[in-house]
């Protein structure tokens, strides 16, 4: 695959044009912040009043200094809509206050496939409909602009009646600054499916089950907590940034031979074929839409199950006991 750099991209595109970010949370703050300090003219779509209170995200587009609008006048204005709410909340919004303004000559933009991919927003022939997906939280997307580089990113066009798609995405990345680390370009189904599979199997969902898991192990077999917590916690991220670093081979360097040792003759016994095989089904599960059919389904019932998991992994010993360590830590 290629990867896409600052010289590779034009962004004088975006001369004249202006990009309506609707949204100001974790992408939305970071996104419109790095256009704006990158000199595209951007205004912001949110709601002043949400769920009968004041919404903090309004408040704070204002106090940084944007132009705050109202959504469906912020699509009005938008040459680019670039739609980064929450996804299950993205096709009701759509539906409102953003299709009307949908016209030829515009240009509809996404960070995540999903409403695109599984047709729950299905925008007009006649315009542009984009990605530009990083591949970082918000939070780090901004730190990497202002310390003068930027995170990668992916690329991708579902319509191109302009002609212009692929150089308004590309030009996109580029005054973000994440063409200074690198782009790929892909389909919104490539996207769409590898980060739910990536998020679910192995970031976020493999990780959490694979470090909970180790953690109760050591606990109940009468280990104290605390040097569990380091063990299974707090160690990982020492062990994430030498593979991000240098992959698995740089990893295995800097730990001992003993954990080399240990890491090949008993690894493959506990993530075995058995978890790839679940692994697949979960893939499965993504391409074939059952996945997002059961969250969307979830997020009508007013998210139960996300709202109890939240409330049990807030009682677990692992972070009640990560919870105290790291004020300890913090202290010195
Ligand atoms: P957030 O939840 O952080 O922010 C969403 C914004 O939408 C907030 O400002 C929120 O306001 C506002 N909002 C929520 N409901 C409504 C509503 N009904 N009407 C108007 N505004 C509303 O979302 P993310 O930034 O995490 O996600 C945005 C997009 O970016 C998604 O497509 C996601 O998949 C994608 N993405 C996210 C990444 C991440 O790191 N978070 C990484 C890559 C892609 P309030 O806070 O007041 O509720
Ligand atoms: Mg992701």
């Amino acid at each position: 695959m290629e990867i896409l750099h600052d010289k590779d991209v034009d962004d004088s595109i975006l001369k004249g044009k202006t990009v309506a970010v609707i949204g100001y949370g974790a992408q939305g703050d970071a996104q419109a912040n790095c256009l704006r300090d990158s000199g595209v003219n951007v205004v912001i779509g949110e709601t002043e009043i949400l769920g009968g209170r004041n919404n903090p995200s309004w408040d704070k587009a204002k106090k940084d200094g944007f132009v705050v609008l109202p959504v469906d006048e912020a699509a009005e204005k938008g040459d680019i809509v670039h739609v980064l709410l929450p996804d299950e909340v993205q096709p009701a919004v759509y539906e409102q206050q953003i299709q009307q303004h949908m016209k030829a000559g515009k240009a509809l933009c996404f960070s995540h496939g999903f409403n695109i991919c599984y047709k729950r927003i299905m925008p007009p022939k006649e315009v542009d409909v984009i990605m530009v997906a990083p591949k970082a939280p918000g939070t780090e997307e901004r730190v990497a602009y202002l310390e003068g580089f930027g995170v990668p990113g992916l690329v991708a066009v579902k319509q191109n009646p302009s002609g212009n798609a692929r150089e308004l995405a590309l030009a996109m990345t580029k005054a973000m600054h994440w063409t200074k680390a690198g782009i790929l370009e892909c389909t919104f189904e490539q996207e769409t499916y590898e980060d739910l599979f990536g998020e679910q199997c192995v970031l976020c969902g493999g990780l959490v089950e694979l470090m909970k898991n180790g953690f109760e192990v050591l606990v109940e077999a009468g280990y104290p907590p605390e040097m569990a917590y380091f063990e299974c916690v707090h160690e990982m991220k020492l062990i994430v940034d030498l593979v991000w670093q240098g992959g698995i081979k740089r990893m295995a360097e800097v730990i001992s031979n003993t954990a080399e040792y240990g890491m090949w003759a008993e690894g493959h016994k506990i993530i075995g074929p058995e978890v790839k095989e679940r692994m697949k089904e979960a893939l499965a599960r993504v391409e074939n839409g059952e996945f997002a059919e059961e969250w969307v389904a979830e997020s009508k019932r007013g998210i139960p199950f996300l709202k109890a998991s939240r409330e049990e992994i807030g009682k677990h010993q692992v972070e009640i006991v990560g919870e105290e360590i790291r004020k300890l830590f913090a202290q010195k």
